[in-house]
């Protein structure tokens, strides 16, 4: 199974992919992990992409893609990837269902969390205060003047991707203000899975 989770920055897209990850045995792919880890490690791809993600904006389309493209080869991503913060523009999901029809492989559900836009600017600060009172290293790009650019992205470039697949009929919305636990259980009804994927755990 692959499915797309789909929702503004600080929704809870990594929180619940990590958890779908675990229970159904799915590759959680985020695109901004990958591309934290290559400004972390001086690729010529981390080198790309920092002044955009340092500044909010998104990285530029083939540089994504082409991270994308390569990475869903690997054998951790035969069972099924969750697309964590992937596709975030009209020609990265267009690029999505061309390399997944090349593979013989299809998007089975996409999962759009909803929540208010006045929660998430505070959602994206507990998060940096939580890493820093754990002792981890915060996001640089999680501040509210770049949360600000980040949101505005995500309303222009993105949120079209909503209307893209409700007319291919995928997509399933769920109520992301709700607890983390009731989240996912939302997500897990949403999903096509058969009847035995959903025993309790
Ligand atoms: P995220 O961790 O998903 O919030 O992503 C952090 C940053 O990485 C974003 O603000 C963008 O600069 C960049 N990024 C992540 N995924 C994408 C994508 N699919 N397309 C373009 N830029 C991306």
């Amino acid at each position: 199974m692959n499915l797309i989770l789909l929702g503004p920055p600080g929704a809870g897209k990594g929180t619940q992919a990590k958890r779908l990850e675990a229970r159904f045995g799915l590759k959680q792919l985020s695109t901004g992990d990958m591309l934290r880890a290559a400004v972390a490690a001086g690729s010529p791809v981390g080198q790309r992409a920092k002044e955009y993600m340092d500044a909010g904006k998104l990285v530029p389309d083939d540089v994504v893609i082409g991270a994308v493209d390569e990475r869903i080869e690997q054998p951790d991503c035969k069972a099924g990837v969750i697309f964590d913060g992937f596709p975030r523009t009209v020609p990265q999901a267009e690029a999505l269902d061309s390399m997944l029809g090349r593979k013989g492989r299809r998007l089975d559900a996409v999962v759009e969390l909803k929540v208010d836009s006045s929660a998430l600017v505070d959602r994206v600060r507990k998060r940096a205060e939580e890493t820093r009172a754990s002792g981890g290293q915060v996001r640089a790009d999680d501040t509210p003047e770049t949360m600000e650019t980040r949101l505005r992205v995500y309303h222009e470039q993105t949120s079209p991707l909503i209307a893209y697949y409700a007319k291919r009929g995928i997509l399933k919305a769920v109520d992301g203000m709700a607890t983390i636990d009731k989240v996912s259980e939302a997500i897990e009804a949403a999903l096509p899975l058969p009847k035995q994927g959903r025993n309790p755990a």
